[in-house]
């Protein structure tokens, strides 16, 4: 067996567990900051309120105006208050969408952030910024954009509508299944991806059932660590582009998307590097797409692409992108076979 990788550590600090985020303060201090800009969405600005009055005189704002997708001009406009607060932190409260644009304001400025994440989306612990400028969504990769502290309190994903959790729980997954068979893994990686689709396994039939539990919460949210960990330091293939054109095109809503796309991607793949893949269907049981699939189903995701809205048209364009310039896979990429696995999840078929 080939042995060589390269492995490198990421230098972000990770606190973990129940009532954490009550250091935030200390964590601002700790980076050398005395005034902190708290960010959210609109609709987490009361939460962010809360932990700035936590924060008294460390913290200096709340811009509460994160949007999906990161949008250049809620950045400009959030760069305004930075400039006004002469805030030499941010902290961000939320899921990936607050996350972005403490990212996007980092990029800019090279600000320390501490992230409190909300959802298993994962990009608190990646150096990816996506943003968008007059419907073009664009990424980078640069080692400012990546978070110096994350801070994960279950107790603050307790309130993560079951819906969200479920397809939130899913797109998490998606980033440990690309890293199984990513070209530049590691021994590491893979531990992690495991580790992480075990997690979720352990959890989200549960939090279904009772959305509260925050011991079922911490192993969902050690998942989202776990999974974005991957999604950071590996390179991902089929399922992400895919993700990436339907979202980018279409405006389809992130988590829900790649909820409905993995069991179809981990199934095409599986043809070209079971043995890579193996560990998915020992974790959730049955054949790689089959095993996921069904897992899906038990714990009520989305399962058609149909269900977002898109048309049989929308599918051809989405198979021309994606194949036109395509990220690395382990299987060959054509039009035709794309296609077909995008009416089979438009139809939300059970994979073969
Ligand atoms: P989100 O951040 O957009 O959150 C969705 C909604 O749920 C928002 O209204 C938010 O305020 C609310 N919410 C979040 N946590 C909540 C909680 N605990 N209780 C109640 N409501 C809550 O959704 P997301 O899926 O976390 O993030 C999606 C965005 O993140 C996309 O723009 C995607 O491109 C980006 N992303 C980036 C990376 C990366 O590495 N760059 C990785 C994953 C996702």
């Amino acid at each position: 067996m080939n042995r060589d990788f390269i492995y490198s550590g990421s230098p972000a600090h990770i606190v973990f567990g129940q009532g954490k985020s009550a250091a935030a303060g200390e964590w601002v201090e700790k980076l050398g900051c005395s005034r902190a800009l708290m960010l959210a969405t609109p609709q987490q600005k009361a939460d962010a309120e809360a932990m700035a009055a936590r924060l008294g005189p460390l913290a200096v704002g709340v811009f509460a105006g994160a949007v999906m997708h990161t949008p250049v001009d809620v950045t400009e406009a959030a760069m305004k208050v930075v400039a006004e607060t002469k805030a030499d932190c941010v902290v961000s409260l939320g899921g990936g969408s607050t996350t972005g644009l403490g990212k996007a304001i980092a990029y800019r400025t090279d600000l320390p952030q501490i992230v409190i994440p909300t959802t298993y989306a994962g990009s608190e612990v990646t150096p990816i910024l996506g943003q968008t400028e007059g419907g073009r969504k664009t990424t980078l990769r640069h080692a400012s954009i990546l978070p110096e502290v994350v801070i994960y309190d279950p107790a603050l994903t307790t309130g993560l509508p079951v819906g969200m959790s479920v397809t939130s729980g899913l797109n998490a997954m998606a980033h440990a299944v690309e890293a199984l068979y990513a070209q530049d893994r590691n021994p590491i990686s893979s531990l992690m991806a495991v580790e992480g689709l075990r997690a979720f396994k352990a959890s989200l039939p549960d939090i279904i059932k009772t959305p509260p539990a925050l011991d079922l919460r911490a192993d969902a949210l050690y998942g989202a660590w776990l999974c974005g960990t991957v999604l950071g330091t590996v390179g991902m293939a089929l399922h992400h582009k895919i993700c990436h054109t339907l979202g980018g095109t279409f405006d389809t809503p992130h988590a829900d998307t790649h909820a409905i796309m993995l069991p179809h991607t981990a199934a095409y793949n599986a043809v070209a590097v079971p043995e890579l893949l193996a560990p998915v269907a020992r974790v959730f049981g049955g054949s790689v797409g089959g095993g996921l699939w069904d897992f899906a189903k038990e714990i009520g995701a989305p399962l058609a692409l149909k269900g977002l809205g898109l048309t049989e048209v929308d599918l051809d364009h989405t198979a021309e992108i994606a194949t036109e310039n395509p990220y690395w896979n382990p299987r060959s990429i054509d039009r035709k076979s794309i296609r077909a696995l995008l009416q089979d999840a438009w139809e939300g078929k059970r994979p073969a």
